[in-house]
């Protein structure tokens, strides 16, 4: 970690960024929720042999028409703080928040699997440590690739895409990085 990243960390944590983040993605959880799906048949079938049947009962989908994304609020304080790299909403495929998943474009089965390793992610960790982890994660790494929630995401994903066959439990995986203080 540099010096500035450790000084953005301390202004991050007077800011109570962590908190900030956790009330934003509730807020936006509860948004998207009414017009949230649950998973279908042919969605289920591929996941069942990665996720858990609680977490796929539990997962919500939203596939945006026509709108993209805002930019969070404390985005532009962040900026005017020296916060560089900060993920642009209306340019990303996909977020999670909590458990429902918000799309700009139709779900492939790898989109959908990279976000539910995250509604595993949010439901081990509770979105409160998943809030804190992330932005520890987005300083400590000096962006946006350098969160380890994140890779844990990226590699569970190509685990996937290079063979649909083999099968393995996305929850272990998550809870070993947990328990080992991987994120
Ligand atoms: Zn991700």
């Amino acid at each position: 970690m540099t010096s500035n990243s450790k000084t953005q960390l301390i202004l991050a944590r007077i800011l109570c960024v962590p908190s900030v983040v956790t009330r934003y993605i509730k807020a936006q959880r509860n948004k998207f929720l009414f017009q949230a799906n649950p998973l279908t048949p042919a969605q289920r079938n591929v996941m069942s042999a990665f996720f858990s049947r609680d977490l796929l009962d539990l997962a919500r989908l939203v596939v945006l028409d026509g709108i993209r994304l805002k930019n969070p609020p404390f985005h532009g304080i962040l900026k005017t703080l020296g916060f560089s790299n900060l993920r642009d909403l209306s340019q990303v495929s996909a977020i999670t928040f909590d458990y429902v998943i918000v799309s700009h474009i139709n779900f492939t089965n790898d989109l959908l699997f990279h976000e539910l390793v995250h509604v595993e992610q949010y439901r081990q960790l509770g979105i409160r440590r998943f809030s804190e982890l992330y932005v520890r994660g987005f300083l400590a790494g000096g962006g946006y690739d350098g969160i380890p929630l994140e890779s844990n995401a990226f590699e569970l994903g190509c685990r996937f895409e290079a063979n649909h066959q083999d099968h393995f439990s996305v929850a272990e995986v998550v809870a070993q990085w947990i328990q080992q203080g991987k994120y």
